[in-house]
């Protein structure tokens, strides 16, 4: 017998007969003695009408109110799956982030859990098996009000409760089978991964790999959550764990050079002409923009050709372009740039893979890759395990595909 955290998707509950599936699966694991916790995401489409409204009644909206609005979502699907539940003999309940409680911090519409409350549910959990049916993506505020977590922030939940819990493991139920070397959607030779690290998994997930939010993966790793991501519509015949299990690196055998590719599309460039090439102009043009909240991402400086003035390229977060070319427009004068210019049609593309560390030669395979397509890289960053660059949208999928094949990826 053991503890076990399941969280199920938008798309897993996104109408009556899904959620009744998910009943059926919880009762699956229920029937084998398991002690089970589930997490709801809101039904798919809701949060984002939920956002839209917000946006519709006013652009610049309370924080706190469009958390009172969102969280609505998932209080809605815990109520069903509980009633689901007992519709076919498995006794539970429905709890909202207040009434745990999932106690975060003040910081509305992307708050941090600090601590969840899990005496009562676990007193259930052992007197009498019952299921608690948990709303993700809320919580309660330290001010006392409901707060969220940030787009795709049930997966943080799931693992938070499951950290709590002390779960044996977190399964996150989806819509696709598990972790893929690259989005399914788009590479269709793309390879499901049996297993990969929480350091790869952690990079895949902040360059743009949404099948789990960043912070999900943070959390795993800080309390060594076990995490398997799995399909809710596919059963995987035989197979104990047929899903993408998340595990430290010691427990991978063969490790690839590269072990995915991610991409973004919510980056935007910006370009500095003709600023002075002297000590403390780099200071100058992003310390401003960190007191606006902007943040920055990759940037890159030409060499000046005058001994004078060069040019400084950058990339900011899509929803910050307007803001951060605001903030660069005021201090032109400060600045003394000739020419600002932006462009929002670009894509980062990630290779991955801690199999880069002790190898060379990992990023000269990306630019050849790229090049042999035609495809001009713009700017480049890299880490210890992983290369990105900068590329105009439109080549997102050719991109994508070309890489797949160059790391020797693709499906056999
Ligand atoms: P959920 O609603 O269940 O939280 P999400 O839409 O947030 O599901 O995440 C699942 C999606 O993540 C998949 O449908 C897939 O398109 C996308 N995805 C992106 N990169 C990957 C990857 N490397 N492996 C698997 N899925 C990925
Ligand atoms: N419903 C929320 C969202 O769409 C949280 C989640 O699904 O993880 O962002
Ligand atoms: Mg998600």
């Amino acid at each position: 017998m053991a503890r076990l955290v399941l969280k199920f998707g938008g798309t897993s509950v996104g109408d009556p007969e899904r959620i009744k599936n998910v009943a059926r699966k919880v009762k699956q694991e229920v029937d084998k003695g398991h002690q089970v916790a589930v997490v709801v995401s809101a039904m798919s489409g809701v949060t984002n009408q939920l956002v839209e409204y917000c946006r519709a009644i006013s652009p610049l909206y309370d924080a706190r109110e469009y958390d009172a609005v969102v969280a609505s979502g998932e209080q809605v699907t815990t109520g069903l799956l509980a009633i689901a539940l007992q519709e076919i003999g498995i006794g539970a309940r429905s709890w909202q982030g207040w009434q745990l409680p999932i106690l975060t911090d003040d910081v509305h519409a992307k708050a941090r859990i600090q601590r969840i409350d899990t005496r009562e549910i676990v007193r259930r959990m052992e007197e009498s098996g019952e299921v608690a049916v948990v709303a993700g993506f809320q919580g309660l505020s330290e001010r006392g009000r409901i707060s969220t977590l940030g787009r795709g922030g049930s997966d943080t939940s799931a693992v938070a409760l499951a950290a709590a819990l002390n779960a044996e493991r977190c399964d996150i139920y989806t819509d696709v089978d598990g972790v893929y070397t690259t989005d399914p959607r788009i590479v269709t030779k793309a390879r499901k991964l049996a297993r990969i690290t929480y350091e790869e998994m952690l990079e895949m997930a902040s360059l743009g790999a949404k099948v789990l939010q960043t912070r999900s993966v943070e959390m795993a790793m800080k309390h060594r959550v076990r995490v398997q991501v799995l399909s809710t519509f596919e059963q995987a015949a035989g197979s104990d764990l047929p899903g993408t299990l998340v595990v430290d690196e010691d427990e991978i055998v063969e490790q690839e050079l590269v072990s995915g590719i991610a991409y973004s599309r919510d980056e935007a460039k910006i370009t500095l002409i003709g600023v002075e090439d002297r000590p403390g102009v780099a200071a100058s043009i992003f310390g401003p923009l960190a007191d606006a909240a902007v943040n920055v991402d990759m940037i890159v400086q030409n060499v000046s050709e005058d001994g004078r003035t060069t040019d400084m390229t950058f990339t900011v977060g899509k929803a910050d372009l307007a803001r951060g070319v605001q903030v660069l427009e005021k201090a032109k004068d400060h600045l003394k740039y000739r020419k600002l210019l932006q462009d929002s049609n670009v894509v980062k593309i990630s290779v991955i893979g801690v199999g880069m560390r002790s190898h060379a030669g990992v990023a000269q395979r990306m630019f050849k890759a790229l090049a042999d397509r035609g495809i001009n890289i713009q700017v480049i960053s890299t880490s210890e395990i992983k290369v990105s660059v900068l590329v105009a949208e439109e080549y997102t999928e050719l991109a994508l595909r070309a890489l797949h094949t160059a790391y020797g990826l693709d499906q056999a």
